[in-house]
């Protein structure tokens, strides 16, 4: 199925694709530390490739990947910029309605970084209320299905890893989860104090897991990360094809 990256594409180009395929995929990330084995932009490259692989089967536009996100646990790690969530806010709405009135009818905020979700939450509300002829898929991998497809997420942890390993292994190095390391990993080497750590986190740079949530990224397989994702590409692909198909008809 033909897709295209949206800043690629010259004006007539972009009007044969509103014309065929009325579908913008936006991938939402954030840089943030990873883990010692995954590269601090993460969460965007997750969500692009992710949309590639529904894009495969759709067609439709990928914007390029919003880099800039804000929220999380990991504003104290070096390699974090999380920015003003108003500011992302505005971002995200403002294009949106920049893509609805140029044509795009289908439209899918895919998130890879969590904290996404709440800014996401409050924006859609207004906007499926404002753009009521708009189909609109919002959320994190995890989420974007809602009920429909439950799968796990972690923070650099099995789950990420597996979704790394499977979409773009040549940016995972599993050799470097080791130990050895100290406090010079920080901002002005100096760990957060307690109060300031998030309690699900590994804050101990002697541990190979530092930085992540959920359960050790040494447990993750390129399989188990493809299981899941098919899962959520099979679903969205079929729902986007689906609303494709109603969109022409009442054309
Ligand atoms: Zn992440």
């Amino acid at each position: 199925m033909n897709w295209e990256y949206y800043h690629q594409l010259r004006p007539d180009q972009l009007e044969a694709m509103i014309k065929e395929k009325p579908v913008a995929f936006w991938p939402l990330g954030l840089i943030e530390h990873h883990g010692w084995h995954l590269p601090i932009g993460f969460d965007g490259l997750k969500a692009e490739k992710l949309c590639i692989r529904i894009a495969e089967k759709t067609g439709g536009v990928i914007l390029p990947t919003m880099w800039w996100g804000a929220l999380g646990g990991h504003s104290e790690f070096k390699w974090t910029h999380y920015q003003n969530p108003t500011t992302c806010a505005d971002i995200l709405t403002t294009t949106v309605a920049q893509l609805i009135s140029f044509g795009f009818r289908i439209i899918v905020l895919m998130a890879g970084h969590y904290p996404w979700q709440s800014i996401l939450e409050q924006q859609l509300e207004s906007l499926k209320s404002a753009y009521p002829h708009i189909d609109f898929w919002g959320g994190t991998e995890i989420s974007i299905c809602e009920s429909e497809v439950k799968i796990d997420g972690d923070h650099a942890g099995k789950e990420e890893t597996s979704y790394g390993l499977a979409m773009f292994p040549e940016f995972v190095d599993l050799s470097a989860l080791r130990d050895g390391r100290d406090q010079t990993v920080w901002p002005k080497n100096l760990a957060p104090p307690l109060e300031d750590q998030h309690h699900r986190v590994v804050y101990d740079p002697n541990n190979p897991m530092f930085a992540q949530m959920g359960e050790p990224a040494n447990l993750a397989t390129t399989d188990h990360g493809n299981r899941s994702l098919q899962k959520v590409v099979n679903y969205l692909a079929d729902q986007i094809r689906h609303q494709l198909s109603e969109n022409t008809t009442t054309l």
